[in-house]
């Protein structure tokens, strides 16, 4: 794998959840080539494991974990397997997330004559989709934070990266759930580094921008594979004029695990989003 610059993890033990996904796949393999062990956490075991395969491939170590980031105990299962195959966690990243179907409404704005409508209004929103949601982006990475930031304690150069979203600046239409939890993300972000500054754990998050994948695919794709009203909305309101790429991810990612280039930094979230959050659309 080709990186922008490298920094050097090695003897560092890396934990990634939602390592069976597009966005957090690569990370692992990035954390990876500079020489860190890595732990690929996922909900689909077999998603991770090809991902561990294709580092230990590359003459990297890896291992995959079937791990649900809503439950304490299965992260405290992992964690015990992780001690035994990997050591100590020196770095985490909470990539676990998304938005789900059951939360979003059909539409951008509530009309008059909804009612006489075959549509799903606000109205309509099923609080466990909401609920749903919120907690697999906001529980879901306070959870692994606190299971393993315990091993961080007393150590040096450990760090949590959070993956937050532009939803968390303003909220997109249609998801207000999957909007307000990555607003908590950035949120939860900033607590924390304040929590942990005393006891040398830095915490930081990534924004990306519009990246098309599974979980955003209904959104942005039709069945047919034609791109949806949305996406060109997206498109348009992106300076840049594209859709993100997962190495768009890699910079940013490395400079703030890497205590030597950030080692003052902590509390920050980086947009990688090709000037959308920068752009009023006029
Ligand atoms: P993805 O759907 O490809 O990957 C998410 C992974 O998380 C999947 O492999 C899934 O199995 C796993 N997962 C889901 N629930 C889990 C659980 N309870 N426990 C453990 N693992 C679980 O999505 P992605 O686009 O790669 O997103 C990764 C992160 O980036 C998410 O937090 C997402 O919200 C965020 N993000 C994505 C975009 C985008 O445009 N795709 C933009 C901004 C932020």
């Amino acid at each position: 794998m080709k990186l922008p610059f490298k920094v050097n993890l090695k003897n560092k033990v890396a934990v990634v959840t939602g390592a069976g996904g597009v966005i957090c796949s690569h990370l692992a393999k990035v954390i990876a080539e500079c020489g860190a062990r890595v732990a690929l956490l996922d909900l689909n075991k077999d998603a991770a494991q090809a991902f561990a395969d294709e580092i230990n491939a590359n003459g990297g170590t890896a291992f995959a974990y079937e791990t649900n980031v809503l439950k304490k105990d299965s992260l405290e299962q992992v964690k015990e397997q992780i001690h035994k195959d990997l050591g100590l966690v020196d770095i985490l990243v909470n990539g676990a997330g998304g938005n789900n179907p059951r939360a979003t409404t059909d539409n951008e704005y509530a009309e008059l004559d909804d009612a006489k409508k075959q549509i799903k209004t606000f109205f309509d929103l099923d609080v466990s989709g909401v609920e749903f949601v919120f907690n697999l982006n906001f529980i879901g990475t306070l959870l692994p934070s606190q299971v393993f930031a315990s091993d961080m304690v007393g150590r040096k150069d450990c760090s949590i990266l959070n993956i937050s979203s532009m939803n968390a600046y303003t909220p997109l239409t249609k998801i207000p759930a999957y909007s307000g939890a990555k607003a908590a993300v950035s949120n939860f972000t900033q607590w924390l580094a304040v929590h942990f500054s005393h006891i040398g754990i830095r915490v930081n998050a990534i924004a990306p921008g519009f990246f098309s994948t599974k979980q955003n695919e209904k959104l942005l794709w039709n069945n047919d594979g034609t791109p949806t009203v949305r996406t060109g909305k997206i498109l348009s309101a992106t300076p840049m004029g594209r859709f993100g790429v997962v190495e768009d991810l890699t910079g940013a990612t490395l400079f703030l695990l890497d205590s030597k280039g950030s080692e003052f930094v902590t509390g920050v979230c980086i947009p990688i989003d090709g000037g959308f959050s920068a752009y009023s659309g006029v």
